[in-house]
């Protein structure tokens, strides 16, 4: 199932990766309009990451698919999202997680020397909803 059609963002860069992985994890959304989702329940979130890049590092590698996995499936996997410091004030919608994803990710490769960024982010909660996250840029010349 983690094989799927992703939507696909514009760029103009050499090289794009794509990363998939899934994380299983419990949440809730504390806010009476949120009707049973109020209550703690668990989902598998598939997740695909799309990094675009022009230079390599001295491995041949954009980013290391490794420190991706790390940086979202080791934070979140088997959490309670609510207790991660990053939704103490944020409700883990599908959109705030798909936009915190982005936030964490682009933090770590804005590290990189050969600076790589994130394009695009998707969060699927549910076999029927998904959410797609891209920052917004004048251009990515
Ligand atoms: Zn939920």
């Amino acid at each position: 199932m983690i094989q799927q059609i992703y939507p696909t963002p514009y760029h103009g860069f050499k090289y794009e990766l794509n990363k998939d992985m899934q994380v299983a994890a419990a949440h809730y959304i504390d806010h009476p309009q949120a009707g049973k989702c109020q209550h703690i329940h668990g989902h598998t979130y598939f997740i695909n990451l799309t990094i675009g890049g022009d230079h390599l590092d001295e491995l041949g590698f954009l980013v290391d698919f490794k420190a991706l996995k790390q940086t979202v499936h080791d934070r979140f996997d088997h959490t309670l999202i609510n207790e991660d410091e990053r939704f103490s004030s944020n409700p883990p919608s599908t959109e705030k997680m798909a936009e915190t994803i982005y936030e964490l990710v682009e933090t770590k490769l804005q590290k990189l020397d050969n600076r790589p960024t994130c394009l695009q982010v998707f969060v699927r909660e549910t076999p029927t909803s998904y959410v797609t996250f891209r920052p917004k840029r004048q251009s990515y010349e």
